[in-house]
């Protein structure tokens, strides 16, 4: 059987290359929903294409790693360190990341900044272009390529301008903003025009999908259809698909004597109380100091719950060389030993905060023992971690707080209790909810969205996302 080849190409590979003593290369791969998705494809085979993690000059050594990554469909982007800094960390994360969830841009007093923008513009460009050159000698006519997030934009034209009839579609991880925050950016039209080549573009909710549109309709004058956008006759589609997460890989991990061995001791060290959890990346999207704020009016405001409840906090830490990210821990540290002086005792400590990364089978145990889950981002894609919580607690029925701000809210709000997290008193209350709730309520609340997250896996996501992409092309090439 001959079955269709997907091309993913993403920034970053679903690998680290890891030099060893021996100076060989080894690869450690980031198991995650996206890639198992990705990866269990139906009826494709799929090859990845995206900056391996290093930098390699060219030559014996490259070689090796381009070699060792291709045992395993991975295809690597070297990109100089400079110009992947400037792309990276500068236009993607300081200007991209930060608009499409609603931070307005920085503007500098100092010329030289603003001509900093310029060069990180143009870093973006000539990254999205080192992207295509990659996945151009790697394609073969009949393949499907599918562009993975904010960082790639650019890449459906110029894939598009050297095989016109390449399938492609792009997907974005993040929101996609109000085209009234959109079109602040200074390169507004030049980002629209470049991902509007593709074949098929696709976000996790219709929010997003339509605040798309309008972007579209307003800045660069094209028609907005229910179909998609439409210019000179040709059609862009645009739809909704919003991302699930392999449950699977959560039970299987719930049955393991590992797993069990930290259930047991975790409900063993929190005998007696209630425990709430929060797993966030230290990000000012995700609303961390605010979630500890309305646990403290909470405490503030009940006084019989101030030894019975705990909330376990993780913060992984995420681009912690940037002075706004260190800003944000200084702050998150500062409420957090606020909270535990006041209403700690000599035996019990409201928060019990981490700055690190937990190991698969210590979060498993946490998702499944804890009664509560606080997710309180100010924005957020879709947010994993309300589906993954979820898939933990057949057992528990636990109860997701759950900020409207956040993709999830369109699929588990029905199951949900949905928080504004800017209104610290409605918070407050929502925590008093979810403790307080009734058997009986939280188990038929936790049936509905456990539903949702069994039914919408990633894989469905993928599987739907590519047969829409395979049917866009052929009702484009009759339309030709
Ligand atoms: N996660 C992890 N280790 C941890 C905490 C979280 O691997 O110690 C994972 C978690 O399982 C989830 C992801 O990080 O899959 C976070 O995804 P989400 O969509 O919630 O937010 P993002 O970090 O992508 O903004």
């Amino acid at each position: 059987t001959t079955s269709q080849r997907l091309i993913v190409v993403a920034n970053r590979l679903p690998v680290s290359a890891v030099r060893e003593r021996d100076g060989s290369w080894s690869l450690q791969v980031s198991a995650g929903g996206l890639v198992s998705a990705l990866m269990g494809v139906s009826n494709f085979r799929t090859c990845w294409v995206g900056w391996p993690g290093v930098y390699v000059d060219e030559g014996p050594d490259r070689d090796a790693l381009t070699a060792a990554l291709a045992k395993e469909y991975y295809v690597p982007v070297y990109l100089d360190p400079k110009v992947f800094d400037l792309h990276y960390n500068g236009f993607c994360n300081s200007v991209l990341w930060q608009l499409f969830h609603y931070v307005p841009l920085n503007m500098d007093s100092k010329l030289s900044e603003t001509r900093t923008l310029q060069f990180q513009w143009a870093a973006h460009q000539a990254a999205n272009q080192r992207f295509g050159e990659v996945v151009l000698q790697n394609y073969s006519a009949g393949d499907v390529v599918w562009v993975q997030d904010y960082h790639l934009m650019l890449l459906p034209a110029i894939l598009k301008s050297r095989a016109p009839k390449m399938k492609v579609g792009w997907f974005l991880h993040t929101p996609f903003p109000s085209s009234e925050i959109y079109r602040t950016l200074p390169v507004r039209e030049e980002v629209l025009r470049a991902v509007l080549k593709s074949d098929l573009i696709g976000f996790h909710t219709y929010d997003y999908a339509r605040h798309f549109v309008s972007a579209c309709t307003r800045i660069l004058g094209l028609e907005g259809t229910p179909e998609g956008v439409e210019d000179n006759g040709s059609l862009t589609r645009v739809a909704a698909f919003p991302i699930g997460i392999d449950p699977d890989r959560f039970a299987r991990a719930l049955e393991q004597m590992e797993v069990k061995a930290h259930i047991a001791q975790l409900l063993n060290r929190y005998a007696g109380r209630k425990v709430m959890l929060g797993v966030d990346r230290l990000d000012m999207i995700k609303g961390i100091p605010q979630k500890l704020l309305a646990f403290e009016k909470f405490l503030e405001e009940h006084p019989e719950w101030r030894d019975k409840v705990l909330l376990v906090q993780i913060a992984v830490p995420s681009r912690t060389d940037v002075p706004e990210y260190q800003r944000l821990r200084s702050m998150v540290h500062e409420i957090v030993g606020r909270i535990n002086g006041h209403y700690g005792t000599l035996t019990h400590v409201p928060i019990h905060h981490l700055d690190r990364q937990l190991a698969f089978h210590e979060l498993c145990a946490l998702y499944a023992v804890t009664d509560v889950a606080l997710v309180t981002s100010l924005r957020d894609g879709m947010n994993l971690v309300s589906y993954e919580y979820v898939a933990c607690q057949s057992d528990n029925a636990g109860v997701l707080v759950l900020s409207e701000f956040a993709g999830a809210a369109q699929s588990l709000g029905a199951g949900a209790i949905l928080v504004n997290p800017w209104n610290i008193t409605d918070m407050a209350a929502a925590i008093e909810d979810a403790l307080t709730m009734s058997d009986q309520e939280r188990r038929e609340r936790h049936r509905q969205n456990y539903m949702h997250v069994t039914i919408h896996t990633s894989q469905t996501w993928a599987d739907t996302f590519i047969s829409e992409l395979n049917d866009t092309h052929v009702e484009a090439e009759l339309r030709t």
